[in-house]
């Protein structure tokens, strides 16, 4: 949108982009280029006061609009996205470093969602219990909760502030989001999108910036929720402080997802497969695969194929389109870099073999990005930390195990719960492995199973904190509050009289 000044981006508050009176800032980087691409406002405590008060107008007005006027509103957003969705796909891009397909898939989950919120009066009904004790109806109600605060991370900048948004806002609640301080412009245009499509000023509304913004969120009396995605200690944290301070919560945190391949199965698909989810989007995807647990004596010859398929994969700007797209984009940040690289050597130290590395790839014109070949590990030790912790990168790693039940021992001795896949021929194997794994989200020959919108999305353990999974049934029970209404219409032929004992149905 060539209206927002795309150097010093700011925040979105009273439905407008606002200048900002904040001193700090963080820097945008393109991470192809390497470039400094802008520079993102970091929110003062009254900034954050500012975003809050607006979410609260916004709320008085929006809350008020009728199921139907409010159903118009999202029909129009999922028109306008639907639409425009290159534009997003672009700027995701170039500060994310996600490829263009890539991106458009992303916007395209997201947009699932909004279809599923454009349902929303049937969701929210409530029900009704005609004559529930004689004379006496019960029925329930759901409400907006009122200002709902969003959290959001780096690596899905459109798609998870859509897993929340849609449903908060069609239920009648105002956002305040908080994106992600590293690529924070796809915010601001589904801000802009909001707008056009018809949603009172306030009801949307975008706070940049880093702790200071989201302590001021989970501090405020006036924000009664708070969706986070992020890494698993800030979500520990923040499930902590919102329910210290009453709010309700829910903290989607980190993932080392396993894939599970049986001796049975097809290993050419496995291949491909292990590749796809390995490598895509660069490994920065919660639902990554980042260890393959290999049921021997299939290890040697899946590492040959996937081997093959790694020569054949292509690293570049993401930018790039067409036939020039590579198949992977560089990494967010230097530091992200390094980290990953840092993974790798303790790998290497702990004893496992770097069968593919990928720590000193350089591309081509862009040798300031930040880029970092798929890189292929074999004989992973499961004490080592690159086994154990998150490696958020395009880092696979082969375990050879030697039967299911000590695969599905080790994941299930993880921190982590998000997802995880089995890949077999086998239904009796897959029935035991979606009963007996202690993982929220299961693939059976699939390797990426990111729930459709009408099932909701979460992990278990230390990939959730909270009760309620993000989208379907379970976002709509978690952006409304219910009240139970008991109702008598006196007939005066029936008037009961004084009467102090508890209330009996009869
Ligand atoms: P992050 O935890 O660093 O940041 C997430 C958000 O929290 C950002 O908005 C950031 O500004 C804010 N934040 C960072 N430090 C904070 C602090 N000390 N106090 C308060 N707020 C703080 O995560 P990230 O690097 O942006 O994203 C990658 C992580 O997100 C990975 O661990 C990945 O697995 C996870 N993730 C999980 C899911 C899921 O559904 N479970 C989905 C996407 C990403």
């Amino acid at each position: 949108m060539a209206e927002l000044d795309i150097r010093t981006i700011s925040h979105w508050i009273d439905g407008a982009p606002t200048g900002s009176t904040s001193a700090r800032t963080a820097p945008v980087f393109n991470p192809a280029t390497g470039i400094l691409a802008a520079n993102v406002v970091l929110a003062d405590q009254a900034e954050t006061d500012a975003a809050i008060a607006s979410a609260q107008r916004g709320f008085q007005e929006w809350s008020a609009w009728s199921v139907a006027k409010r159903q118009g509103v999202l029909f129009a957003f999922r028109e306008l996205l639907n639409a425009r969705k290159p534009e997003l796909a672009a700027i995701i891009t170039a500060e994310h470093g996600k490829v263009l397909s890539d991106a458009m898939g992303e916007i395209s989950r997201g947009q699932e969602v909004v279809e599923l919120a454009t349902g929303f009066p049937h969701l929210i009904k409530g029900a009704y219990s005609e004559n529930a004790s004689s004379g006496i109806d019960v029925y329930s109600l759901k409400q907006p909760l009122g200002v709902v605060g969003i959290i959001s991370p780096f690596n899905f900048p459109a798609m998870v502030p859509l897993w929340f948004a849609p449903i908060a806002i069609a239920a009648g609640n105002a956002v305040v989001l908080k994106p992600s301080e590293k690529d924070p412009s796809a915010s601001m245009w589904l801000a802009e999108l909001w707008k056009q499509a018809g949603l009172p000023d306030g009801a949307f509304t975008v706070l940049q910036g880093d702790k200071l913004a989201v302590d001021g969120l989970l501090n405020s009396p006036v924000v009664e929720s708070i969706s986070f995605v992020g890494s698993t200690p800030i979500a520990q944290y923040i499930y902590e402080t919102a329910a210290r301070n009453g709010k309700r919560v829910q903290a989607l945190g980190g993932a080392k997802n396993h894939m599970l391949v049986l001796p049975d199965a097809d290993l050419d698909l496995v291949a491909d497969q292990a590749v796809n989810a390995g490598y895509g989007a660069a490994g920065e995807r919660c639902m990554a695969i980042s260890v393959v647990l290999a049921v021997e004596p299939v290890a040697d010859e899946l590492i040959a194929k996937i081997s093959d398929r790694i020569a054949k994969l292509t690293v570049g700007n993401g930018a790039q389109t067409g036939d020039a797209e590579p198949d992977m984009g560089p990494l967010i940040t230097e530091q992200h870099r390094q980290k990953v690289a840092g993974y790798v050597d303790i790998a290497e130290a702990d004893g496992a073999t770097i069968v593919v590395d990928g720590r000193s790839l350089v591309v081509d014109g862009h040798e300031d990005g930040f880029f970092f070949g798929p890189t292929l590990i074999d004989g992973l030790p499961t004490t080592s930390r690159a086994y154990t912790e998150e490696i958020f990168g395009p880092v696979l790693s082969i375990v050879r195990v030697g039967s299911f039940d000590e695969a599905v021992a080790l994941i299930n001795s993880g921190e982590f719960g998000n997802g995880t896949a089995i890949f077999t021929n086998d239904g009796g194997a897959a029935r035991r492995f979606q009963s007996e794994v202690q993982v929220g989200m299961i693939g059976i020959n699939v390797p990426i199973p990111v729930p459709v919108a009408y099932h909701s999305f979460g992990g278990w353990k230390n990939s959730l904190f909270g009760d309620a999974k993000a989208y379907g049934v379970h976002g709509f029970d978690f952006f409304t509050r219910e009240k139970a209404v008991t109702a008598r219409w006196l007939d005066p032929a029936t008037h009961g009289g004084i009467n102090l004992g508890f209330p009996q149905n009869t």
